[in-house]
């Protein structure tokens, strides 16, 4: 399964599975998943995808719970997943969630180049989930996916 944005990831890799767990009182399996942004548009589709895949694999008895708090950070992506992002030309939240409110300070290194000398273009990417930079020394434009 992978994130409908980004196919190169997996849910696991973004760390938006949160558990899957059979429940005997209830007699099916609970998936839960948190979502990476509130209002992404990406959710819905993930959902969409978990059942598809569940029902392919002959899996009915599930119900998919949307798990809200704590509320999914880009801490929470593999170290495999942020890699994964690089070589797709992408480049990975830069150190922690915190950082968000410094987004215009932070250095992020081209995805292509390693160059540092990046410029932030605008803040919001084709989707929200990423801010648009331009690399000032192989002058690529690239997606940056923004730590949250
Ligand atoms: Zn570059």
């Amino acid at each position: 399964m992978v994130d409908p944005e980004i196919p190169v990831l997996t849910i696991e890799d973004l760390g938006i599975l949160r558990s899957v767990a059979w429940s005997d009182d209830a007699q099916q399996w609970i998936i839960s998943i948190t979502p990476t942004y509130s209002g992404c548009p990406a959710t819905d589709l993930i959902s969409t995808q978990i059942r598809l895949a569940l029902l392919e694999h002959g899996i009915r008895n599930f119900s998919i719970r949307q798990v809200l708090s704590p509320a999914w950070t880009t801490d929470w992506m593999t170290e495999a997943g942020k890699e994964k992002l690089r070589q797709y030309g992408i480049a990975p939240p830069v150190g922690k969630a915190i950082d968000e409110a410094l987004l215009e300070n932070t250095i992020v290194p081209c995805p292509r180049c390693g160059s540092t000398h990046t410029k932030l273009v605008s803040a919001f990417s084709s989707t929200a989930c990423k801010a648009f930079y331009e690399c000032q020394d192989c002058l690529e434009p690239f997606d940056h996916f923004k730590c949250h």
